[in-house]
């Protein structure tokens, strides 16, 4: 018989359930017992959802973060938070967060951890610190406590970890020591951890190394060799899992290690599947990750169980099945959705959904097809209507697409000679000052945004809540001595929502949040059609912000590669098609913008970086359509016009030709959390435009002081010149309370007059 079994299901809850008590205890509107109440009331809940498959996860539900828990499990809690309190959860959250609570004193906030995203995914983890000297101590106890749990639920379990050599891959050596000479100090603890787990009854282990699917050097790969080979003397079984792309290199390896079993992405790795066949032993479980965990396409389950049949008469009860990945990464129940229209519904499939096709599959294999028919053929009339659908083809956009040239992507003059126009035109200060686009969206925003939609709010009323509070950011704007508005974003509920709903193509769920990060959720939209925007998205809320102010108010669009890297993106044709539809109708809203008088516009390009393949010898061909799409969205304009993009992350060392390579007039960039690490590549490579240093980290609720904003930026100016320096926060304000921006701001404005006296 077939084993079916899960990854990891989404913990956020069908209706973000833990999201909001989470931010109810961070507001101490409830106590930690009430938090820890309703997080046991989501785990039981979602081991029901999963009842049906023979091994359900245990240890993928956290309150943050996975990786967080992880370095919590090995006792590796960074050395600032060890003296505050010995409220374990506290410390979790000032770890994540920099607080706890709101209202925390402030001799208890921290700095936080960094975040960084896991693998190519948008969920970000909390990066563990290590130094030489680091410590691991096991501390089971959360880990047991939920095993326990699930035992008396009489569930049939196999528990979560992140294997070792992934864990310290995963994290960041401050005194750039090795972080592989840990590796002797943490092993010890994992053998630990193992005999914790053994006491509890379990059989199987799952133990994640998705490290595997990248390239990795000698040195790493002889590490997961030697790990392995120093924790087999436990009587767990474990199952090694790899998920997120193709083994490679790293294949004969997998096969190799001394585990009961192997996990591998079948989705993304299918052609490699035979190969693992032949080189794993006999005597080894061979779990294949056979349902998309990264999409929310429905599985075609004949050409599935076609594909499988005669790999289940090979293998027999060695073959397991299971999603491709954590279901994570996918929203948690398509039964929710009252307002998808019902043909495209029926394309779709939420981690609910794709265990039940799951346990289909398993059926059809154990006994027969027969006893799914019905199943079988509503999931054949799905696939096919999906194929066919003339609301997915629409030939002016496909010809368009054709049509696009090499100078639809060019400037008409390089940087140096827009850049004196541009100088001349807006006659900034040194060090201007700015936001990346979003202000605090406050309970009223939300509320009216709320009304309109149900229509309690007339389409007048609504514009008029909108553009009051579009007047407030710009009076605020204006009392702090900002250089360069923005109008806030009020009407947006997010930044690649807020443009799918006006595109043609797109597809939006009531309930479809994927978690990002902490308490943040996302709710990708999803791209099931050609592309096309039937009339401007943003021109007129710019305008109106604009009549406001003589400052220069930056028109805020989000660019194509972060819309689809953003979205879920239909799998029937490339991705960098669907990213050229994107670019068009994205540039058409520029043109818009610019013949409307805005004539400074940001295209946010938050999500390119996570779009890079994880191996790096894909980058090129992904970088080469990436940046032709930003070009083709930004270029059309005139030299008068400046284009800023902005991307929330600092790893840019790697990509920083392709960034120069969209000439963008400015781009701001996160730098605070990262301490500038992120200078380092101008020692090298000379970025030859304007670049806006993100000095105040947004993530946080923490106000950074004048002081640390002053020194940020001296070290900035060691290596880009001043003329070409701007001073901004990391990301958007949306998410802060106005009692914690104001101050912030302030900071940033006062920092950049004490910068330009300096000179
Ligand atoms: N303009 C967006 C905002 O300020 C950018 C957000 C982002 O980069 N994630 O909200
Ligand atoms: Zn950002």
């Amino acid at each position: 018989m077939i084993t079916t079994h899960n990854l990891g299901f989404p913990r956020i809850g069908k209706k973000r359930e833990l999201k909001f008590t989470l931010e109810k205890y961070w507001k101490r509107d409830i106590t930690q017992n009430e938090l820890l109440d309703i997080a046991a009331a989501l785990r039981q809940e979602h081991w029901q959802n999963q009842k049906q498959l023979d091994l359900l996860p245990v240890g993928d539900f956290s309150f943050y973060d996975q990786v967080l828990d992880t370095s919590f499990l090995l006792g590796n809690l960074p050395e600032r938070v060890q003296k505050i309190t010995d409220n374990t959860l506290d410390n979790y959250f000032r770890v994540a967060r920099g607080r706890s609570a709101h209202n925390e004193s402030e001799c208890s906030c921290i700095q936080a951890g960094e975040m960084t995203k896991w693998f190519d995914s948008n969920y970000h983890y909390i990066v563990p610190e290590f130094d030489q000297n680091t410590q691991f101590s096991l501390d089971a106890s959360r880990l047991l406590e939920q095993i326990a749990e699930a035992q008396q639920q009489g569930h049939n379990i196999k528990p979560v970890i992140i294997g070792p050599v992934t864990y310290l891959w995963l994290g960041k050596a401050k005194d750039k020591s090795n972080k592989l000479d840990l590796l002797e100090k943490l092993l010890p603890v994992y053998a630990k951890l193992f005999y914790e787990l053994e006491k509890t009854g379990i059989d199987w282990l799952q133990i994640d190394e998705p490290i595997l699917v990248t390239e990795l050097s000698a040195t790493w790969q002889h590490a997961l060799r030697y790990t392995y080979h120093r924790l087999q003397s436990t009587p767990l079984k474990l199952l090694l899992t790899s998920y997120f792309g193709e083994l490679q290199e790293n294949l004969q390896l997998v096969c190799e290690l001394p585990v009961e079993g192997i996990h591998i992405d079948a989705i993304n790795g299918k052609n490699e599947v035979a190969r693992v066949i032949d080189w794993l032993p006999s005597h080894k479980i061979l779990s294949l990750g056979v349902i998309n965990g990264r999409n929310i396409w429905k599985t075609d389950l004949t050409a599935t169980l076609d594909w499988l049949k005669p790999i289940y008469e090979h293998l027999q009860d060695r073959l397991w099945l299971a999603p491709s990945c954590s279901l994570l990464h996918v929203p948690v129940d398509l039964n929710n959705e009252q307002k998808l229209d019902s043909e495209i519904k029926s394309w779709f499939a939420f981690a609910i959904q794709k265990l039940e096709e799951l346990a289909v599959l398993a059926v059809a294999l154990n006994g027969g097809k027969v006893n799914v028919e019905k199943q079988l053929v509503e999931n054949k009339a799905a696939i096919e209507s999906r194929k066919h659908s003339n609301r997915v083809h629409n030939q002016n956009v496909k010809s368009r697409v054709l049509e696009i040239t090499d100078e639809m992507g060019n400037r008409q003059s390089p940087y140096h000679e827009r850049a004196k126009i541009q100088r001349k035109k807006f006659n900034l200060p040194l060090y201007p000052t700015t936001t990346i686009g979003s202000f605090p969206q406050t309970r009223e925003i939300r509320q009216a945004r709320r009304d309109f939609r149900s229509g309690k709010l007339s389409e007048e009323q609504y514009r008029i809540a909108m553009q009051n509070e579009i007047k407030y950011c710009v009076s605020e704007q204006e009392a702090l001595g900002l250089d360069v508005f923005v109008h806030g974003e009020p009407e947006r509920n997010d930044m690649v929502e807020y443009f799918g709903e006006q595109l043609t193509g797109y597809a939006f769920t009531q309930f479809g949040w994927v978690q990002s990060y902490g308490s943040r959720c996302v709710k990708p939209p999803i791209i099931y059609g050609d592309i096309s925007r039937p009339e401007p998205m943003t021109v007129e809320w710019a305008n109106y912000a604009q009549l406001l102010t003589d400052k220069p108010m930056k028109g805020m669009l989000t660019g194509p590669v972060t819309i689809l890297n953003w979205s879920f993106v239909r799998d029937d044709q490339p991705r960098s098609e669907t990213c050229l539809q994107l670019a068009l109708a994205i540039r058409d809203e520029v043109l818009d913008l610019e013949k409307s008088g805005i004539s400074m516009i940001q295209i946010d390009e938050a999500a390119l970086r996570e779009g890079l393949p994880l191996r790096k010898s894909q980058w090129h061909s992904y970088l080469d359509w990436a940046i032709k799409s930003f070009r083709i969205t930004a270029n059309g304009v005139t030299d008068e016009t400046q284009i800023h993009t902005h991307m929330c992350y600092s790893e840019f060392n790697d990509i920083i030709d392709s960034i120069a390579d969209m000439d963008a007039d400015v781009i701001t960039i996160e730098t605070s959390r990262s301490d500038m690490e992120l200078l380092d590549v101008f020692d090298e490579f000379r970025y030859p435009n304007e670049i806006g240093l993100g000095v105040y980290d947004i993530h946080s609720p923490n106000i950074p002081s004048v002081d640390s904003i002053v020194g940020l930026m001296k070290k900035a100016k060691q290596r880009i010149p001043v003329e070409r320096l701007w001073v901004n926060p990391d990301c958007g304000l949306k998410t802060r309370h106005w009692e914690e921006v104001k101050p912030a701001l302030g900071n940033m404005v006062a920092a950049s007059k004490i910068l330009r006296q300096e000179g």
